[in-house]
């Protein structure tokens, strides 16, 4: 009985806390998106502050493990084993809003969700992804849906179209693209190439097949040490590079796939028939940024963060993570990994009355994929600088570490990241390179 008191006070303040007198619920923490970056960070919040005090806004249905869409495209993975309903991989303990956010409001501390719902935080992590824009090239829309020859790796409905028309292709033009605009892990363009082109070999149609880059970029990739390992790749394949050519337009009644040729000062295009297209569609950040009601973005429209902290330019009780953010490094899950731990400790330290520490040295990592048993394990940092795990050269085609891309990575993907339980390899990178393994 004399706890009774006691019990109900305790639920008076959280009444009154979480039913504020600007209408909505209140949290201590709110995170909008439940993927990579919101799900890691949104676990290690619950931890720490505890249930009920932290909410996500996610209306996807599905949770999926993007990476693994390589190796779905190539047939050795099924699309199910990369996807998990939400709610199981979302953390216990925090508030889940099966709702689109809608708008963000800084200066009062609110967001207004889909349905009207307003939801006013203390801290608000941002973690929104990229978002694919497949409208951005004429008839590609039409073309995957009526085309059982064009397919895309970035979209979960059509990649499982991709292995399909691998195996059906009987030789011809196969062109592979990358688009002119940011993408989530800038390897896959070409990691799906490599493998199509393996299985055009086995099944004896690669001397009737001419394979294709055509890549907006004018390098193969951006880090000149695995951009050289990649080159001897493409030679040894006898694929065509065409550097600086930007997907425009594609006819699935012609065959054909027009490109705006980017050094070409009069405007010209190029256009080539296809019998197999694998499309990396143009990305952005996110339109619903752009719905706050004070700019939030930089120029380029990503969030605007501190690259160090990952804490918001403007307020300091905002955060970005992930794909959505302007932080200069290639977008992957393995950068989230680290930006998790940077994130809530930014976080923790600002509620300490602190200034955040910092530290993040942009590390991203894309393991290359280089055939069905082959992969280089690119790892890197700020401005490209070399960050390698293991005290071997990482530039080298190895089986190992496709089975760490293929076996390794999955499991630490469900079973630590997304529980908040991995902040990337950097401490076993030091371990490493003492010469103790
Ligand atoms: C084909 C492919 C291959 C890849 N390969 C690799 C790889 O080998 N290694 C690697 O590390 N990474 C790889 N990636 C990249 C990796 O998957 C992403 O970089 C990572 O998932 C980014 O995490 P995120 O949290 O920023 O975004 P996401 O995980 O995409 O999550 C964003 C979430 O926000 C939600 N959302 C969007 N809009 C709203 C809204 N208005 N309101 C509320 N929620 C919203 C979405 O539903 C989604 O759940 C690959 C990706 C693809 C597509």
């Amino acid at each position: 009985m004399a706890s009774r008191p006691q019990s109900c006070g305790k639920i008076l303040v959280q009444l009154v806390r979480c039913y504020s007198s600007k209408g909505g619920k209140h949290y201590n923490v709110v995170i909008a998106g439940g993927g990579t970056g919101g799900c890691s960070v949104g676990a290690r919040s619950c931890r720490t502050f505890g249930p009920g005090n932290v909410a996500i806004i996610e209306p996807a249905k599905h949770h999926y493990y993007q990476p693994m869409w390589t190796l779905v495209g190539a047939g050795i993975k099924k699309i199910d084993n990369s996807q998990r309903l939400m709610k199981e991989v979302l953390p216990q303990g925090c508030d889940h809003y099966v709702q689109r956010l809608q708008e963000i409001d800084p200066e009062k501390n609110t967001v207004i969700l889909d349905n009207g719902e307003k939801l006013t935080y203390d801290y608000l992590v941002i973690g929104l992804g990229i978002q694919i824009n497949l409208n951005k090239v004429e008839g590609l829309i039409e073309a995957l849906k009526v085309d059982p020859n064009v397919c895309t790796n970035y979209v979960s409905d059509y990649v499982v179209k991709t292995y399909p028309a691998i195996q059906n292709f009987k030789g011809g033009n196969a062109i592979f693209t990358f688009p002119n605009t940011p993408i989530k892990c800038a390897g896959a363009p070409q990691k799906i190439m490599y493998l199509a082109e393996e299985y055009w070999a086995k099944h004896g149609v690669r001397d009737k097949t001419k394979v294709m880059y055509n890549s907006a970029l004018g390098v193969i990739f951006g880090v000149k040490k695995y951009a050289e390992r990649l080159l001897t790749v493409v030679e040894r394949k006898n694929i065509n590079l065409n550097l600086r050519e930007s997907l425009t337009s594609v006819d699935p009644l012609k065959k054909t796939a027009t490109f705006d040729l980017l050094d070409n000062k009069n405007g010209e295009k190029k256009t080539y028939t296809y019998d197999f297209l694998h499309v990396s569609p143009p990305m952005s950040a996110p339109d619903v940024l752009k719905n706050s009601t004070v700019p939030i973005v930089d120029a380029s429209g990503f969030l605007d963060v501190n690259k160090y902290t990952c804490q918001h330019v403007k307020f300091p009780n905002i955060f970005g993570i992930g794909d959505c953010t302007n932080i200069p490094t290639s977008k992957t899950a393995a950068a989230v990994a680290t930006q998790n731990k940077i994130v809530h400790r930014s976080m923790t330290e600002v509620m300490a009355g602190k200034a955040p520490t910092g530290g993040y040295e942009g590390y991203t990592s894309c393991p290359l994929i280089t055939g069905y048993h082959s992969c280089i394990l690119a790892e890197f940092g700020f401005d490209g600088v070399v960050l390698e795990t293991f005290p071997i050269d990482q530039g080298k085609e190895r089986r190992t570490m496709f089975h760490m891309k293929k076996d390794v990575m999955p499991q630490i993907y469900w079973q630590m990241l997304l529980k908040g339980y991995w902040g990337g390899p950097q401490p076993y990178r030091k371990i490493m390179h003492l010469g103790f393994v």
